[in-house]
């Protein structure tokens, strides 16, 4: 057989997804184990978004759309950021938003700054793409976030874009307004792209879904690309639809990666959160609380442990854990799940080791018995 290209062969595989392969295979086998690996909120998509989505297969709406989005969603989109039609695509999800993106953006040998902890595949998207990450440690000393100073001194001639995501995935942080200010002003004067995900935006627990381009002067937002999803703030994680503001120039050129790699986006996921948009403007309340909820709730028993520490969860979907000083997060990441049979993702997946990522992805009671099961593990140790 021919050899496969050098470049897929420096790429792996996302290891949330191994970990969640692991965690079912164990189930499969009868094992309790109670999954904390992957972010699924496993709450039901709106009814109102459902019933739009199973209109359109009935009025048979369902052929190809133009490349990226119906007019109707790019303008509904474009008013919720400020900004006109022409500046908004609509694509398969924010994976391959993000992903097209950094081919869009940057050229091989190219570099994109990565505050780490970092959702894993941004690192496997800018290889992909031939880039190649700094990676930017932000611990707990500067609350898992990145300050306009510390991506001064990480950027070099060859930097091309910076990577920031709020709230953010795993650390459970939101960037407040004024840094992201602060960060899109460095890059305007640098002359580099500022790429922001908000995947989690809806599920910012204050409530305020803040749409950071309003923040922006005209210099910063030409440098700026926002990128969003419904997979989170609707539970739509399925239904494969994300969207990306930019200036028009960056939504042409993705546009001929979609139109020839990926194409429309399902029409009728788009019919669907047409209809998501306008009966939530914000983002569906019920979703949001639940997330607030769990990730308090767990966060709160972690600190009760005495021993584990974790930042105040803001937004999204997860808890992340730092481990007494010293302690391999893999060895503790496996241990848990052979011990408790508790499957949890470690801090090495994210670039930030000595740390656990927990997605509260379940109901209550089983967040409490999979922490009853954590204390256990902790007394044992
Ligand atoms: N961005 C972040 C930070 C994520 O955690 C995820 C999914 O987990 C995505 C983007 C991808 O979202 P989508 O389902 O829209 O592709």
């Amino acid at each position: 057989m021919p050899e496969l290209s050098k470049r897929i062969q420096s790429i792996i595989p996302s290891p949330i997804s191994a970990l969640m392969d692991r965690a079912r295979k164990l189930s499969a086998e009868g094992r309790p184990v109670i999954d904390l690996t992957v972010g699924e909120t496993g709450l039901p998509v709106p009814d109102e978004v459902r019933s739009a989505g199973i209109r359109s297969i009935l009025l048979n709406e369902t052929g190809y759309t133009a490349t990226c989005g119906t007019p109707e969603l790019r303008k509904k989109l474009g008013e919720r950021y400020g900004v006109g039609p022409e500046c908004v695509a609509v694509s398969n999800g924010a994976k391959t938003i993000l992903g097209s993106l950094l081919t869009v953006l940057t050229d091989p040998g190219d570099e994109v700054i990565l505050p780490a902890p970092y959702w894993s595949c941004y690192r496997e998207m800018i290889r992909i793409a031939g880039a190649k990450e700094t990676v930017l440690p932000c611990g707990a000393e500067t609350s898992y976030l990145p300050t306009a100073d510390m991506v001064r001194q990480a950027c070099t001639d060859r930097t091309k874009a910076v990577v920031l995501n709020t709230p953010c995935n795993p650390a459970g942080t939101v960037c407040p307004g004024s840094r992201i200010r602060e960060i899109a002003s460095f890059c305007s004067e640098r002359g580099i792209f500022l790429i922001v995900d908000g995947s989690y935006d809806g599920l910012t627990y204050s409530g305020e879904t803040e749409n950071p381009l309003s923040l922006l002067n005209a210099a910063e937002r030409a440098v700026t690309v926002y990128v969003s999803s419904a997979s989170k703030t609707f539970a739509m994680s399925g239904w494969r639809i994300g969207w990306c503001v930019a200036e028009p120039c960056v939504i042409t050129a993705l546009s001929r990666i979609f139109t020839n790699c990926a194409g429309c986006p399902s029409a009728i996921a788009q019919a669907a959160l047409l209809k998501g948009l306008e009966t939530y403007p914000e983002a569906p309340g019920r979703i949001r609380e639940e997330c607030r909820r769990r990730c308090g709730y767990v966060a709160g028993r972690i600190r009760k442990t005495g021993v584990l520490t974790c930042p105040d969860p803001e937004g999204g979907l997860y808890v992340f854990v730092r481990l007494p000083d010293g302690t391999d997060d893999l060895s503790f990441t496996e241990k848990l799940l052979e011990d408790q049979n508790i499957a949890v993702v470690p801090g090495s997946a994210f670039g930030l080791p000595g740390h656990i990522r927990i997605a509260c992805t379940k109901p209550l009671p089983l967040l409490k018995e999979a922490m009853d099961r954590l204390d256990s593990f902790l007394a044992a140790l």
